[in-house]
């Protein structure tokens, strides 16, 4: 199958990154918000981080307005409708991507792939929420988007063998190191980064160190390019609660179960960068 047309559903840090490389790539893209101060806010940062691009020489002015010019932002599902493959990259939540499957599913083609973003939800139980169950794929990105290389590509046990073919190429033609994934929680990548994050809030809480001294351990003794905590406030701590809590679901074991302390930070709105606070202030 060829891809012309990419839908992408939510703009927010994923969702922009993903619409940035997918319009970078030649595809036409449309990404849809649920209000127009989303969308605008969206489009604007994807705009930001493509000057910035331009300003350290990574791409040409050129490039930047090719990528623009590929690019719309709409609150309207319907402007969707042309889509090849339409990405989902809203709140991790079965019920809020049902909603907007089942939204969708009578505006699209026939042929339309749906593809999510999710990070740790079940593929297969996402895909029996449509009517193109051999036609749903995971496909989870990493941030920052543009430039992470990596791209789990996860196989439900109805994805046909043709829609993930065609996803896996269409990965590649992206830029990314495509992967195949299992449709397990966490699928390989938050499998063991998320019990990691989590037990290093614990060992805080406990009282193992600071969140810098943590932090600066992990960088500069073990040579991650950042420490737990400035990576969480990267991720969103609301999307890790989430994750947790899915993983801690499906696998019952207590390295998966969200620390307290987490609960709390989300509970204070404290989400991390996006929200100017999480573990540390931005
Ligand atoms: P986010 O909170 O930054 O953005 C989600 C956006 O979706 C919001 O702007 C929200 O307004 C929008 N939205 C909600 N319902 C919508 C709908 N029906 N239609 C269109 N837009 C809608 O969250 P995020 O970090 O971008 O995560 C999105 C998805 O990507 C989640 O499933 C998450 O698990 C997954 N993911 C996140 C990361 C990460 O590092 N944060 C990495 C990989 C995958």
């Amino acid at each position: 199958m060829e891809f012309r047309t990419v839908g992408v559903l939510g703009c927010g840090l994923m969702g922009a990154g993903i619409a940035q490389v997918c319009a970078q790539s030649g595809y036409r893209t449309i990404v849809r918000e649920v209000d127009d101060a989303l969308v605008s806010a969206g489009l604007g940062r994807i705009e930001k981080f493509l000057a910035v691009g331009v300003k350290r020489g990574k791409l040409t002015a050129e490039d930047k307005a090719h990528a623009l010019a590929n690019l719309s932002g709409s609150i309207r599902f319907e402007d969707l409708a042309g889509c090849d493959i339409i990405i989902e990259a809203i709140v991790e939540n079965v019920e809020a991507k049902r909603q907007a499957f089942t939204t969708l599913e009578p505006i699209i083609g026939r042929d339309t792939i749906f593809a999510s973003n999710t990070s740790s939800l079940c593929i297969t139980e996402l895909a029996s929420t449509t009517k193109r169950v051999d036609r749903f794929v995971g496909l989870h990105f990493f941030s920052p988007v543009p430039l992470m290389k990596l791209v789990e590509v996860i196989r439900g046990l109805t994805t046909s063998v043709e829609t993930y073919n065609d996803v896996f190429e269409f990965a590649k033609s992206l830029g990314k190191e495509p992967v195949t994934a299992p449709d397990r929680p966490g699928f390989i990548a938050n499998r063991l980064l998320i019990p990691y994050l989590l037990d290093a809030v614990r060992a805080h809480e406990s009282g193992l160190g600071t969140i810098e001294d943590i932090d600066k351990t992990m960088t500069l003794g073990c040579g991650h390019p950042m420490g737990p905590f400035t990576l969480l406030d990267f991720v969103g701590l609301d999307t890790t609660y989430y994750i947790a809590n899915i993983m801690y679901a499906e696998f019952r074991d207590p390295v998966y179960a969200p620390p307290p302390l987490l609960k709390r930070m989300v509970l204070a709105g404290r989400y991390g960068r996006k929200s100017g606070r999480g573990f540390y202030t931005y």
